[in-house]
């Protein structure tokens, strides 16, 4: 069995209001297991609908997992659906009934009689016990294919695909497994990096053991992801791991982790290495990149403090920025960063210092200085060593902040070093 489909079920998963997350997490467990997810589909709380659905997927897909619709109500309907397209009568499980009586029993209530409904199984189906629900979830093994049934609460269907889907399937898609690996990359668009590992990973897809890369591009950072399928884990690893170890040549110290770790606890990880600690003097950013660096449990240990310079007599006051500099240059200047990260390093007794000063919209910006011009500092560990950037960051007010402050973190990153990929 190596295809999936998976149905949420749910008319609230077709307003603005609800996602569906569950099929996420499915799509990664089946993965995990080697299966490949063909289709997944939203579907309201609808018979005919869903029926319509199950029969589409059971025609095209050998494993489909719903979620959701497993409840007492009457708009839930999954069992009924699963029971019509496999053409199955329900039987009334006396053990699920005790299950759910005793689950009200326990909190001193009485069962109502709609939860009988949830003890209604298709005739074939295992149920699936559900330690944090009353639904119970359903298997059944149909014209060759599997139907898993989950509930819809993610604290619910979680557990249940880890204790009773997982290994259950495991056993029917053999000994296959897929291994993955993550490269994280910053300071680099998504067409530059393609332009330098496309050829690298081109060759894979017809390797012996074929490598399968996907590129997935957000504000300021680029991942590729490359995944394997076969029988032996080891020799996998193997080949994923020179492949990895390929593209990080290729693409230098652009890449900043290849173990999943994110931007800024590579920073910290670097830091607390060093034995170095950061100050932060913020302006247009106004306290975010203090937010990603304490987001890092144990930051105390490497951040000393910072201040958000938004008014300039906050600049003059408490970075020690001088007047001079501010009219000469203009707050949104070089000389206006790198006074900012020296005042910030130095007030608050850290090895290195960043200055963020910039425009980050919709107003103020003039055709020198259009929105989006932002100006990153990062001084230390010594006393003369200063890196400054102006840049022009695309997008609105939000975008220009976020990647002001996923700039800094790799200059910051640079300037610790970052001898793992260079
Ligand atoms: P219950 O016995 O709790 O009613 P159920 O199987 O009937 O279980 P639903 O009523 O369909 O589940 O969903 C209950 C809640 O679970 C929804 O309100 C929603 O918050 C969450 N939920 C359902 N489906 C999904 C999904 N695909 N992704 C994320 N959350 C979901
Ligand atoms: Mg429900």
């Amino acid at each position: 069995l190596r295809s999936a489909e998976i149905l949420a079920v749910g008319s609230e998963l077709l307003t603005p209001f609800r996602t569906d997350t569950n099929s996420l997490l499915i799509t990664s467990r089946l993965n995990d297991l080697g299966v490949e997810v063909i289709a997944k589909s939203v579907v309201a709380d609808h018979a005919a609908t869903l029926q319509a659905a199950l029969r589409l997927a059971l025609s095209r897909a050998d494993i489909v997992v719903t979620s959701g619709g497993l409840g007492p109500t009457d708009d839930d309907l999954t069992r009924d659906a699963i029971a019509a397209v496999a053409g199955r009568e329900q039987v009334e499980q006396p053990s699920v009934v005790a299950a759910i009586e005793a689950r009200f029993a326990s909190r001193g209530w009485k069962m109502p009689e709609n939860n009988r409904r949830q003890a209604m199984v298709p005739v074939g189906a295992d149920t699936l016990d559900n330690p944090n629900g009353t639904a119970p979830g359903l298997w059944l093994r149909h014209d060759g294919r599997v139907i898993v049934a989950l509930p819809g609460p993610p604290r619910e269907m979680t557990p249940m695909w880890d204790t009773h889907v997982a290994p259950r399937l495991a056993a029917l898609t053999g000994a296959g497994m897929l291994r993955r690996r993550l490269i994280k990359i910053a300071g680099r668009g998504e067409s530059h990096v393609d332009e330098i590992a496309a050829p690298i990973y081109r060759r894979w897809t017809t390797a012996p053991v074929p490598i399968a890369t996907t590129i997935l591009a957000s504000p300021g950072q680029v991942e590729l992801h490359l995944s394997a399928y076969g029988e032996d884990r080891a020799a996998l690893d193997q080949v994923l791991d020179q492949a990895v170890s390929e593209l990080t040549t290729a693409l230098g110290s652009a890449v900043y982790s290849t173990d999943g770790r994110d931007l800024e606890q590579v920073v910290a990880d670097r830091l607390l290495a060093l034995g170095a600690t950061v100050a932060a003097a913020e302006s247009c950013t106004g306290g975010l990149l203090m937010g990603r660096l304490t987001s890092v449990p144990g930051s105390s240990r490497w951040l000393t403090g910072g201040i958000v310079a938004y008014d300039n007599s906050v600049k003059v006051n408490d970075l020690d920025v001088a007047d001079s500099t501010l009219s000469e240059h203009g707050a949104v200047s070089e000389p206006v960063a790198v006074a900012m990260a020296r005042g910030v390093r130095r007030r608050m007794r850290a090895t290195f210092g960043i200055g963020i000063t910039g425009i980050a919209g919709p107003d103020g910006g003039t055709d020198a200085k259009p929105v989006g011009t932002v100006v990153i500092c990062v001084c230390g560990p010594n006393d003369d060593e200063v890196v400054v950037k102006t840049v022009r960051l695309p997008g609105e007010r939000a975008m220009v902040r976020r990647l002001s402050v996923q700039t800094a973190l790799d200059m910051l990153r640079r300037a610790c070093g970052s001898p793992d990929y260079n």
